[in-house]
């Protein structure tokens, strides 16, 4: 029955958004992607018989049982929303896993003795506005209502004009809601691993420990806009040279300081063939263990480039709350309990204070964020089961 519970909701989603020559998603916010994702949430949640709400960042709640009368309640969920030609995996696996684990809650006969929600957070992977986790730091307040609103996307378009052409939320109202914050207990997100972890473990799925710090800063490189033929090599100002070693100089310092930076997105302007370019804008994003390292790694590329970075977003390290962290893999019969050097909206609610933790699903490969995601069947299935056991504990 999960098997094929699984199935229907997996394919229903598997067309939006789904990129037919590369087989990758662009499922980015306020776009009609982003729509459909949501429509197909409501559709599913209101015929499970969920409350199906919106809270001011434009999140989707759906719950069982009323939070306001009997909670704060037990919630599970993750987001729909992709990085540009992303995987089917990172975010989907977590919210088709909630709907299943509420079926499956009710076909073991479960009576929660508190409400269970299922969040659906928007613009998780910030691939539009460059804010990662923007709709759960907007609920919470880590996010400026302000600031949100004149973000811009490639085309210049602020998120208050994309908000408003989606009509989902008005843009004037946008922004922290401690109302709906408050009716989180628990939070519970099941996520695809981003790494091998469990592949090492020969685990299906494991518990997260901790989330690295980690941020995204943004380059600016002014240069001289000018003809590629006819400009003499002496008297260019060529902003790509700058580029060039801001890209190897965060290769080199992330080995330094034993940490990771990447340098996965260029704004080149005019970006003509034939012309020097005026400007380049470059996104640095760096991680690792410990958060001195990575602001020493962005410190030291910042340095060899001549140019302060800009700093888009900051997360420290989040660490998962031991108590309910332990409670799981003990749920799990000891499951393994792993970090990840990736950042989640699990991790913007820890650090709101609210207990966290989250599960993760084996991924053969390791690859995230890239058309090849994949976690087998049997591993999801799997996951739907410790979920399903992780929120029967804690809805007691
Ligand atoms: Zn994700």
């Amino acid at each position: 029955m999960t098997e094929a519970g699984f199935d229907a909701l997996w394919s229903a989603l598997a067309p939006v958004g789904r990129d037919s020559r590369s087989g990758g998603y662009r499922r980015f916010a306020w776009t009609g992607e982003d729509l459909a994702l949501r429509e197909w949430f409501a559709s599913e949640a209101t015929s499970r018989g969920l409350d199906v709400t919106l809270d001011r960042a434009g999140n989707q709640w759906a719950w069982w049982g009323d939070p306001d009368r009997d909670g704060p309640g037990v919630v599970t969920g993750s987001h729909l929303d992709s990085v540009p030609d992303g995987g089917a995996y990172d975010g989907p696996l977590g919210v088709v896993s909630s709907l299943l684990a509420v079926d499956a809650l009710r076909a073991r006969g479960v009576v929660p003795a508190r409400p269970l929600g299922i969040v659906c957070f928007g613009d998780e992977e910030g691939a539009r506005f460059g804010i990662a986790c923007a709709g759960s730091r907007l609920v919470t307040g880590a996010l400026d209502s302000d600031r949100a609103r004149a973000l811009t996307d490639d085309d210049g378009t602020t998120m208050a004009e994309a908000m408003t052409t989606a009509g989902v939320v008005d843009p004037a109202h946008v922004g922290r809601d401690d109302e709906a914050v408050s009716r989180i207990g628990t939070f519970v997100e099941l996520h695809v691993e981003q790494g091998r972890g469990l592949v090492d473990r020969d685990a299906a799925v494991g518990v997260a420990s901790a989330i690295w710090p980690h941020g995204r800063w943004r380059v600016d490189l002014a240069g001289e806009a000018n003809h590629a033929g006819t400009t003499r090599l002496v008297d260019r100002r060529d902003p790509m040279l700058d580029l060039a070693r801001l890209v190897l100089a965060a290769r080199e310092q992330a080995e330094r300081h034993d940490a990771l930076a990447t340098v996965g997105r260029v704004r080149v302007t005019p970006n003509g063939t034939n012309a020097v370019p005026s400007s380049v804008q470059a996104w640095l994003d760096a991680r690792g263990a410990a958060a001195g390292d990575v602001r020493a790694l962005v410190a030291a590329v910042a340095a060899e480039v001549g140019t302060e970075p800009v700093e888009e977003s900051w997360t420290p390290e989040t660490e998962f709350d031991p108590a309910l962290r332990d409670r799981l893999a003990g749920v799990l019969n000891g499951a393994p309990v792993l970090p990840t050097g990736a950042g989640h909206d699990a991790g913007i609610l820890s650090g709101a204070g609210i207990p966290t933790a989250m599960l993760f699903v084996r991924n053969p490969t390791g690859v995230s964020h890239s058309p090849a995601e994949h976690a087998e069947r049997v591993d999801c299935l799997a996951g739907v089961d410790a979920l399903t056991d992780v929120l029967e504990d804690l809805l007691r």
